[in-house]
Formats: C-alpha cells, sequence, structure tokens
C-alpha cells in the first residue's frame, strides 16, 4: 500500500530503488529450541552464514577505491577481527550444540554476552566496540536468512533502510552499489550527513515511522531534497519522480553554466567562496569549481576508524595532498577536533563524558596532550612550504587557550627549522567562532588571529543550548533564531574594524537560502561543501548587496523567527 513518510534532508537528492531493511542494532530474535538431531543441520546453517559474512567483507575491501578506501578498510578489518575470534564462534557453537538452541537465538544469546562484559569493561575502548559487535552480528543474522542464490553484492539499485549509520558503513554502503539512505534517527548535523554530501549520496534522516513500515524488496522513492519517502508509490509517483528527475538535471546544466563566473553580486562586490573538504574527490571538485580555496579541511577524518594514531609522515602527506590540490589557492587546515560526536577509536577522545559537546573536545583535547598536537602543528608547518596555508584552532573559548597554540606553534616552527625542514614563510592562524563566550570576546584575541571562521554548527547549538543531533530539538535549533543573526552581524562587524577577514564554515552558509541574511549582516568570505556552492554562487549573484545591507537594520530588529521568514520572502 502506498505510504508517504517525512524526514529531514541531510543530504539532498533523489532516488528510486528497492528497500533494504537492516535490523536494528539490537537483535530481537524469539528464544528457539532444536532437537538433537537438527543440531549437525542448524551448524551447518551456522556455517554457512559465518563463511558467507566473511566473505562479503573480504569483497566489500577488494572493492573499495577512492580515498576514503583507507579509512574504511580499517573498519572492515576491525570487523573481520571481531568475526573470527575464538570466543565468538566457539560459544556460539556451544549454545547451539549443547544449549539446543537455534542459530538466531545463539546469535542473539552470545551478543548479549559479549556486550555485557565489553560494556562492563573500565576502558572506554572495549566499551565502543559493542556498536562494532552489533554490525557484524547483524550481518551473520543477515546471511542466516539469505535465500539460496541470492547475491549479496547485487545491492545496486537498493535504498538502505536503518535505525542510523556509521560515517564509515555508509562509503562502504554506496562502494556496493546502495542509491540512496533512509534513517529513522539521525540530524542534518552529524558527521554521517556531512560525509554523505561529500558522496553525492541522497540521505534521509530522522523518519519516524521508517521501521514500521519498510519491507525488504519494497519500491521506494527517495527524495531527500524534498524530505520525503514513498512507499509503494504509484503511477503517479513515478510520474512525478521523472518530472523531479528531469528538473534537477536542468538545474544543476543551468548552475554547472557557472563554474567559472565570478561569484559577485548584481551591483559588483566580489564575495570569496571557499571550499569545505575533506576527501581528495572534494579537493578535485572546490579546485574544478573555481573555490577560492578550502576554508575548512576537518583532520580529524583522518582519527576516525583507526586503532593506532596516525604518524607526522601519514599526516604530513594527506596534508601535503590537499595543499598540492588546490594549486596555490589558500588551504585551511584545522587542527584535531575530536570528541563529543566524532569518537575516535584510539581511544583519545573520551566516550563516558556526562556532557560530551561542552568537554573534553576540539583545542582542548590537544592541549591535554602536547605531544600529539605538536606532530599535527609539524605536519602543517611541513605543508606550507608547497603553498598557502592557514592553520584554524577549534573550539576556543579564550586567550589563554590561544597563547598556548601560539606557543606550541612556535615551539614546533623552531624545532623544524633546526631539524632543516623546510618551512613555508607564513602559516596564518586563525580561531574558530565556536564558543558564544569567544565571540562575545573577539578583543580579547585579536592580536593573536591573523582571521576567524565561524562555526555555526557549534555557534547555534551553544547559543541556543540545543544539541545539534537531537531530533526531537530540530525546530528549535535553527541558525534563523534574531539571537544568532545580532551575534554574526556583530562579528563580521568587529572583523571589518580591526581588518580581520571573517568567514562563516558551518552549515548554515552552504545554504542558498540563507544568502540574503548573511550578506545583509555583513558577511564575505562563505566557506562550504562544494556540493551546493553553485547555488550558493548563484544566489550571491542574483543578490543586490547595498540594498540588502540596508535592510540589515530590520532584519535586526525581527523579535522571532516567523518575521525573519517574512523578511526573507520580501528578498
Ligand atoms: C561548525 O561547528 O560549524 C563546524 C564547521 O565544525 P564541525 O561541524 O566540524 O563541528
Ligand atoms: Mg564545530
Amino acid at each position: 500500500m502506498r505510504r508517504a513518510l517525512r524526514g529531514v534532508s541531510a543530504s539532498r537528492g533523489i532516488a528510486l530503488g528497492r528497500a533494504r531493511v537492516l535490523q536494528p542494532r539490537a537483535l530481537s530474535v524469539e528464544e528457539s529450541r532444536i532437537g538433537a538431531d537438527e543440531v549437525p543441520a542448524e551448524l551447518a546453517r551456522l556455517r554457512a552464514a559465518l563463511d558467507a559474512t566473511r566473505a562479503e567483507l573480504r569483497a566489500l575491501r577488494e572493492r573499495l577505491h577512492g580515498a576514503l578506501a583507507h579509512e574504511v578498510g580499517e573498519f572492515i578489518d576491525l570487523h573481520t577481527m571481531i568475526l573470527d575470534d575464538p570466543e565468538l564462534l566457539q560459544g556460539l557453537e556451544d549454545l547451539v550444540r549443547t544449549g539446543r538452541y537455534g542459530a538466531d537465538y545463539a546469535l542473539r544469546l552470545q551478543r548479549d554476552r559479549l556486550a555485557a562484559v565489553f560494556e562492563g569493561m573500565d576502558d572506554d575502548y572495549f566499551r565502543s566496540r559493542v556498536e562494532d559487535l552489533d554490525h557484524v552480528i547483524g550481518r551473520v543474522h543477515a546471511a542466516l536468512h539469505r535465500r539460496e542464490g541470492e547475491e549479496i553484492a547485487g545491492l545496486a539499485g537498493e535504498i538502505l533502510v536503518c535505525e542510523s549509520v556509521a560515517p564509515a558503513e555508509l562509503a562502504a554502503w554506496q562502494a556496493r552499489g546502495v542509491v540512496g539512505v533512509a534513517t529513522s534517527t539521525g540530524s542534518p548535523l552529524s558527521h554521517s550527513a556531512i560525509l554523505a554530501r561529500s558522496l553525492h549520496l541522497p540521505l534521509l534522516v530522522n523518519v519516524p515511522e521508517l521501521l514500521a513500515h519498510a519491507n525488504d524488496g519494497d519500491a521506494l522513492i527517495l527524495d531527500a531534497s524534498l524530505g520525503e519517502l514513498v512507499l509503494d508509490p504509484g503511477p503517479t509517483d513515478l510520474k512525478r519522480y521523472h518530472a523531479r528527475q528531469a528538473e534537477i538535471g536542468r538545474e544543476r546544466a543551468e548552475l554547472a553554466r557557472l563554474r567559472r563566473q565570478p561569484t559577485r553580486t548584481r551591483d559588483g562586490v566580489d564575495i570569496r567562496l571557499y571550499a569545505n573538504a575533506e576527501s581528495r574527490e572534494d579537493v578535485a571538485e572546490a579546485h574544478g569549481l573555481g573555490a577560492d580555496g578550502v576554508g575548512l579541511y576537518r583532520t580529524e577524518f583522518l582519527f576516525l576508524q583507526r586503532n593506532e594514531l596516525p604518524t607526522e609522515e601519514e599526516q604530513f602527506l594527506a596534508y601535503r595532498d590537499l595543499v598540492l590540490g588546490m594549486a596555490g589557492r589558500v588551504a585551511t587546515i584545522r587542527t584535531l577536533d575530536l570528541g563529543a560526536d566524532k569518537a575516535d577509536r584510539t581511544g583519545l577522545a573520551l566516550r563516558s563524558e556526562p556532557n560530551p559537546a561542552l568537554g573534553l573536545r576540539g583545542v582542548r583535547l590537544s592541549l591535554a596532550h602536547p605531544a600529539l598536537f605538536t606532530t599535527q602543528l609539524r605536519a602543517i608547518l611541513r605543508t606550507s612550504a608547497y603553498g598557502p596555508v592557514r592553520i584554524l584552532v577549534p573550539m576556543v573559548s579564550g586567550r589563554e587557550e590561544m597563547l598556548k597554540v601560539c606557543e606550541l606553534l612556535e615551539q614546533a616552527r623552531a624545532q623544524l627549522r633546526t631539524e632543516g625542514h623546510q618551512v613555508g614563510p607564513v602559516a596564518e592562524l586563525g580561531a574558530m567562532i565556536e564558543v558564544p563566550a569567544v565571540a562575545l570576546g573577539l578583543g580579547d584575541i585579536v592580536d593573536l588571529v591573523d582571521f576567524v571562521s565561524v562555526g555555526t554548527n557549534d555557534l547555534v547549538q551553544y547559543l541556543l543550548a540545543t544539541d545539534r543531533n537531537h531530533e526531537a530539538l530540530a525546530e528549535l535549533y535553527s541558525p534563523r533564531h534574531p539571537a544568532v543573526l545580532r551575534l554574526l552581524a556583530e562579528i563580521f562587524a568587529f572583523g571589518r574594524r580591526n581588518g580581520i577577514p571573517v568567514a562563516v564554515c558551518g552549515e548554515m552558509a552552504a545554504d542558498a537560502a540563507n544568502v540574503p541574511l548573511l550578506l545583509a549582516l555583513g558577511l564575505r568570505d562563505f566557506s562550504l561543501h562544494p556540493s551546493t556552492l553553485l547555488e550558493v554562487r548563484k544566489a550571491i549573484r542574483d543578490a543586490d548587496h547595498a540594498s540588502l545591507r540596508r535592510r540589515a537594520t530590520t532584519l535586526l530588529r525581527c523579535h522571532d523567527r516567523a518575521a525573519i521568514e517574512r523578511w526573507l520572502d520580501r528578498c
């Protein structure tokens, strides 16, 4: 029966495909017992499923290519290790042979036992292994129920339907031909969402009814741009899908004409468009679209999904690729921003903080590990010999932190020179403006920075006391809150008065609909993922800068979101 479900767009795009429903993480399997005579067959079934899962992980590993191969590969290796763990295998066999449980129920019991052991451990690293255990058990469970001859590789044309998706999994699914993803939970600001945009994979999140209604094999139309998922679409839906596809194609062709056009308003004001780039593909795309440089390179992606820290050499090579890829345009490398929702496997970021968003993350974590931070600073400084590089520090809350960063940076520079390394003439230093305290106290750090970049994703959450990843607070979490706009206007004005370039690199700058607001408030430097760069360029080219600036006073007098929306409607 046709059913349309609403969700939140996390990565735009439209797809038509079959549903591939993934079991929620905790297996809910009914208790099942078998007779003594059924034991050999059940064991054979279990072993076949384990073998199939091993082969599936191997095939996935071989099929990986591109910039994410390393990151995703580590994730797959870990899952292979869990799958081959003698304790897991022996426990499963015993449960079937001695306990006379069906393979499904044995899987569930063994999962619960191991999860309890992991969860009871004092070590954050082991506690976080439960999620990986669930991924592996979920795969074996799916293999147990795969029909004879059914090909796991046959995912091409499928839309993944699940509770949530981890960043590394996303790339792996896409490599297997998945054309879109819908999840029952999640937020457009999560790292999976950021990565989905980078992969151009349509992603719809926070579709509450999803798992209750979608079944394996259902035909689905996923319109992640409009925030809609249609199950079992009828002829009218299909017609509309084809019309939407044609419309999106026309829009893309139209936008493609702007690839080499200047980013200039109708009345001749030049605006700079930088790219947020994480992968080599992003960098190539940014360069191809004529971005003014990379405004945000999130280095934590190098630290995720791996068990040991990347060495200075490894970091140097990754950053150098970025600098070379931008061919003389500036590359802004953000120092490590682990913590909160960006947990790593190396055990660096704490996992059990009561308030992770307010905890040991960003520059706080780096300063708590000066040797690690110095390694990163050295790697960045070394790349400055290959092109213009800027260093951006996340989660700064005051002068003391910036002073310590400057001190470590100077030490690293001196060390490198003594060791005979080539270091570029300058590497500008900037602070992310994400913590309201520093947004209100820019004067305290002005002599220590060459530029600032406003991270609205975090600034909005801290200013409005609203978790950026909380589905139930999606309405409240809005960069179009009057207090956010007022604070932004102050920050931009401060930059102008003091000759400090100010960019916005949060998702607010990636939404073309926000362009009139940001121009009116005085923003000149945008930094956004290349996937929406041309749309934003178009909105800027359609805007009249002088008239928007004249209307800023009215905008800043708005007392609520509705008034701000009305202001926008009149643009
Ligand atoms: C931000 O907070 O706006 C930002 C760009 O950083 P991240 O999304 O990586 O936290
Ligand atoms: Mg941030």
